[in-house]
């Protein structure tokens, strides 16, 4: 006899977990070479009453560290008697590259590279194909969480595939001030789960191995937007103020000669046609060049090591549609005081 509403035991990797109940298991994916398991740390939160099944994940690169941080706050935070459907969070998916502070694997491959993966392949592809069997398999939703590389610092932003009606959805639930309509490259977990018709949301902030607050709240404050959208929590008595708008394009700027850069700009600027980005000089100084914006639009990516050789890219530019630029710059703004508003309470 089942009551009205009463849901059953959610069973993932062979672990069963109760309505009302979390548990934390690890899901052994290789062994290192002393024959030492090496595991991917999950955690369910089940709810008492039906609803989707999200996958909150981080560190697919394993230096791409707020991802992780975010899960951290999140699992402080939410109680599983309190939620609709399941939260499966993921802190660390390639645990190889972070335990080396490393984006790869030891083979050097790119685990983001390596979906579905296969059973009997190399370590990457081993990884992949049971992450995404024994996890992603079993959600119905999936934010994944990353950070800009080494060196490169994102402001907080989405990437999803927005022909897809639930995914757009998600992305605009989530409240990240820009909104890239993605393209799905192959291999990536993106790609896979959304041809299993698993929507996607990427989130980008920060840099790699640096923990960034703006960044990290706002991750967690997005990852409650959806969940509130997916009707897994009461929507929030608060309106909230940031609307998020989509980019029409974006392009890196390059650097024009060698040497040491000064940006003239901050993440999250507008920026004019023609407008100083940087400069770039000698060590002595002498021989500065500056390098300008070919277009109007907003800086969502910056380089952030002084040292630059031609060709680099410097800053990452997002393009939006005239008029729109002005209120991306307000949103940014919102998304600030918001994120930090959060942190107060
Ligand atoms: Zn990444």
């Amino acid at each position: 006899m089942t009551k009205k509403n009463s849901v059953a035991p959610f069973s993932i990797a062979g672990h069963n977990v109760w309505p009302g109940e979390r548990l934390a298991f690890d899901l052994e994916v290789a062994q290192l070479y002393t024959h030492a398991p090496l595991s991917i740390p999950v955690e369910v939160l089940h709810g008492r009453k039906p609803g989707p099944v999200l996958l909150v994940n981080a560190a697919i690169h394993g230096d791409e560290l707020n991802g992780v941080e975010v899960v951290r706050q999140l699992l402080a935070r939410l109680q599983p008697h309190k939620i609709k459907g399941t939260l499966v969070a993921v802190p660390v998916v390639n645990v190889f590259g972070f335990v080396h502070k490393s984006r790869y694997l030891p083979d050097r491959r790119d685990l983001n590279r390596s979906f579905p993966g296969s059973e009997g392949g190399s370590i990457a592809a081993r990884m992949a194909y049971q992450f995404f069997t024994e996890i992603v398999q079993h959600c119905t939703h999936v934010i994944d969480l990353h950070t800009g590389a080494i060196h490169r610092d994102n402001l907080p932003q989405i990437r999803a595939d927005l022909s897809t009606e639930a995914t757009r959805e998600m992305a605009e639930a989530f409240g990240a001030p820009v909104v890239i309509d993605a393209v799905l490259r192959d291999g990536s977990l993106r790609a896979e789960a959304e041809q299993a018709d698993i929507p996607v949301l990427t989130y980008e902030g920060g840099e790699a191995l640096r923990f960034d607050k703006f960044a990290i709240a706002g991750g967690v404050h997005g990852v409650i937007n959806v969940m509130r959208n997916l009707g897994m929590m009461p929507a929030s008595r608060r309106k909230a103020r940031s609307e998020p708008v989509i980019a029409r394009s974006s392009s890196w700027v390059r650097a024009n000669s060698n040497g040491i850069l000064l940006s003239k700009v901050r993440l999250g600027d507008r920026v004019k046609r023609g407008q100083l980005l940087a400069e770039i000089s000698a060590p002595l100084g002498a021989d500065v060049t500056e390098v300008f914006a070919h277009r109007d639009g907003i800086v969502i990516g910056m380089h952030t090591l002084p040292l630059v050789n031609e060709g680099d890219a410097l800053m990452h530019l997002a393009y939006f549609s005239s008029g729109a630029t002005r209120h991306v710059e307000e949103q940014v703004e919102v998304f600030r005081d918001e994120v930090s508003d959060l942190e107060m309470h």
